[in-house]
Parts: C-alpha cells; structure tokens; sequence
C-alpha cells in the first residue's frame, strides 16, 4: 500500500523521560508505517533546551506560528532538583508557558472516552472540554499582610496625566491585623481567550458555556461576561447559527450545578483559577489523567497538541532500571493524531484526516476489546482484560490499524 504522503510539515517538539520513549515508538509503530511523514524537529529534551540556552522552545513556537499545527512531547519544567540533576546551567523556564505566551493561546483539555471506564459522574456520556484563562487573577497577584489597624487603598495613575481618569477606592478599614490582595487582567488577553473560545467550538461543533461570577465582581468579572457577549454577537452569532451550535453564559455555581447534571459533549471556558480547580475535578472524574489531550489554540488559528500529563518520571527511572513499564501512551497517540488531522485539514488532505480517525479508533477499540496499560487495567469493567506492557499495547493497535 503507498504511503499517506503530506505537503505541509508539522512541527515536532520532542520532549523528556518517559514520553520521550514513548514518542519513538509510536512514530515507528503506528505512524511510520503509513505515513510519509513531513516533521520539521525541534528537540526539546532539557539537555537540549540547556545548550541552546531554551533558544529551541523559542524556534518551535516561531515555526508553529509558520505553519499552524504542532505535536509536543512532554517536557521537563526544571526544578532545584533537575538543576542539579542535569547540570543546567540555569533553571529555564516551563516550556509550556513560553510557547503558551508567544502563541497568545488557550489550553483546551478534554477526556478520551472509552466503554468500560465509566465516569464517576453517572450522567457523563461525552467527554467535557475545559478551557482555562491563563492570565492573571491570582496567578499574578499582589498581597500583603496587614499587620495592625490602618487604610488600605487601591489607587490608578493614568500615564497620559490626565486626572480624569486618575482613580481612588478605599478598599478596606482595618481595625486590626489582616491580609489583602490586588489582582489584574487585561482586554486583550480576555478577548484573545474569548475568540480562542469561539474559535475551538466551531471547530469541534461543540456547545460553548462560560461562567464567572459577574453578580458579585461588577466589574472584574462583568468585564470578562461583556467582552465575550461583544464578540459572540459580532463575529461569530452567524457561524455559530449555521453550525447548530450555541454560546450558553451562566454564573459559575449554577454552571457547576449543571455540569454535573449534563450528559456532556460541551466545551467550559473558564476564568484562571476556575479553569485550575474545575480541570482537575473533570479530569478525574473521567477516569485518569493518562487519558486527558490538550490542544493550544491560538486566537489567529495556531494549533498545539500534547498529551495533558508530564513526562511520567516515576515510570522513566524503572525503565533505567531495565524493567518494562505499561505507561499509557493514550494522550500522546491522540496528540499525533489531532496534529496529523488538523494539518490534513488545513492542506486539504483527505488521506491523512482519515488516517487521524483510523488511528484514534484503532487505540479505543483495544482497550475496548480488553487489552489495556497498568492504570486503565484498575479502573476498567471489560470482562477477561489484559494488562499489557506499552510496547506490547503499542504492537495491538498498530494490528488493528
Ligand atoms: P506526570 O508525569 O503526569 O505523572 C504523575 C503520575 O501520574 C505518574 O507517576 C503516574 O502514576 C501517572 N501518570 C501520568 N501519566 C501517565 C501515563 N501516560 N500512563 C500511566 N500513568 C501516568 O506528573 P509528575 O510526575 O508530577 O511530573 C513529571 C515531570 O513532568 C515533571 O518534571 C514536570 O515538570 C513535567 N510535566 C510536564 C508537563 C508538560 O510538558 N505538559 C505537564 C506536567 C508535568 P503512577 O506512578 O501511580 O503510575
Ligand atoms: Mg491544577
């Protein structure tokens, strides 16, 4: 059979450990074989990062801004301990978060779903697709502790000088010790985060909720609430007629009411630090992180896919240690295969979409048919299942592709 040929390279980012290995073998088990692969390679390892001094996770997201569609591996975010470990000449920066600031993006994670592991939530039928802002708020706050009785204010100088916008707002009275906390954001982030929103939900044909808490925050939170309606109504209300598909805006609690009430098969975007604690909450609930995808879409169309979970460390020193590992290669087989679709989409590409679908069947149906990894193994209720190494689950989807 003639291989599945590509016009347009994807941009491959290698990454560390675990993943790393496993990166490998599903391009020489599952994709290779089928397609003639077009990559332009960015090796992201840390070793790598250290001596180019992270130039190369600038270079991947410049050529993920050229192209459009990019696959990552996990990757190391160093610590004091990886520091020592591997000598680096500095602690760099989370990759994730460099390529998430030049790409101007979204994250968007959502479970793979397979009968047989049943969500925790009874009603979940389709998988729930969370998507996080991921600027400000608490994440870039300013705090104090108030150490006694005093004033505390919150005051804006205008740079222009002009004191007609110059604001003052007593905060807060203290009549003894406390604590506070400033917090910011901006509109363009919010609008490039609401636009990503629409963007995704069109894309996905997905129903797109938002919440915030815009009774309380008149303000800060209204502000998220309006810019949204404002760009719903002018530039996507149309396209999102013709597609079937609708923009649901309710408060967070009762979002969160109804999330759990839902048969799912939604995208939730969400504020910073909802976003945090409601991904993980989803996350779970589906059964296990080794089945959480996660793509960062770009307010222009820039796309990049991965797997949610690290580089599985815990699993890389057994394998130093010679032993065999059942890491489930899940998320990162589907982060190939969102990549390989949206390229196919992109160049027009029949073939190589249709091969995307193929992949991502085959690997459900295995588990689905009983043959599954360490982790998927303790939660699954399929009668006579196997518990299979990576290598050797590798090798059963690559029979059934
Ligand atoms: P992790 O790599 O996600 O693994 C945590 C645990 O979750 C594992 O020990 C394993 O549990 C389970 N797990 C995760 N993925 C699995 C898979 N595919 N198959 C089976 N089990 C899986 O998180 P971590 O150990 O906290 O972080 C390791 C490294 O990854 C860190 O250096 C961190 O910086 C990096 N990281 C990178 C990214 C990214 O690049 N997007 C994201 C998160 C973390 P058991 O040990 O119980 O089997
Ligand atoms: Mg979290």
């Amino acid at each position: 059979m003639a291989k599945i040929q590509m016009t347009t390279p994807l941009v491959e980012m290698d990454g560390d450990e675990m993943t790393r290995i496993i990166w490998r073998q599903i391009k020489e088990t599952l994709i290779l074989p089928h397609v003639e692969l077009k990559t332009e390679y960015y090796d992201l390892g840390l070793k790598h990062r250290d001596e180019t001094d992270d130039q190369v996770t600038v270079d991947s997201a410049e050529a993920t801004k050229k192209y459009g569609v990019a696959v990552k591996c996990a990757t190391i975010t160093p610590n004091a301990q990886r520091v020592e470990e591997y000598g680096l000449k500095k602690q760099w920066k989370s990759p994730n978060g460099t390529i998430r600031a030049l790409l101007d993006g979204t994250v968007f994670r959502a479970p793979i779903m397979v009968k047989g592991v049943r969500p925790t939530v009874s009603t979940w039928k389709r998988p729930i697709t969370i998507a996080r802002h991921a600027y400000g708020d608490i994440y870039k706050d300013v705090e104090m502790n108030i150490p006694c009785a005093g004033t505390l204010k919150m005051i804006f100088e205008p740079a222009d000088g002009d004191a007609g916008k110059r604001q003052e707002e007593t905060v807060f009275e203290y009549k003894g010790p406390g604590v506070a906390m400033g917090m910011h954001n901006l509109e363009k982030s919010i609008s490039s985060f609401a636009r990503a929103c629409f963007k995704y939900a069109l894309d996905t044909g997905q129903d797109l909720w938002f919440s915030t808490k815009d009774t309380i925050s008149k303000k800060y939170d209204q502000t998220f609430k309006l810019i949204f309606e404002d760009i719903y109504e002018k530039e996507f209300r149309a396209e999102f007629e013709k597609a079937g598909i609708t923009y649901f805006y309710t408060l967070i609690d009762d979002a969160v009411a109804r999330v759990v009430r839902s048969e799912g098969g939604f995208i939730w975007a969400c504020k910073n630090y909802d976003g945090d604690v409601m991904s993980d909450m989803v996350a779970t609930a589906f059964g296990s992180l080794a089945m959480m995808t996660s793509v960062l879409v770009s307010p222009d169309g820039v796309y990049e896919y991965e797997a949610a979970h690290g580089t599985v460390t815990r699993h890389y020193y057994q394998h130093l240690e010679g032993k065999t590992t059942s890491t489930n290669p899940m998320a990162t087989i589907f982060a190939w295969s969102g990549a390989l679709r949206k390229r196919g989409e992109l160049d027009g590409n029949a073939a190589l979409q249709e091969f995307a679908g193929r992949l991502e069947r085959a690997s459900i149906e295995t588990i689905e048919s009983g043959e599954m990894t360490k982790d998927i193994f303790a939660i699954s209720e399929v009668p006579n299942k196997k518990m299979l190494t990576t290598e050797e689950f590798l090798q059963s989807i690559a029979g059934k592709l």
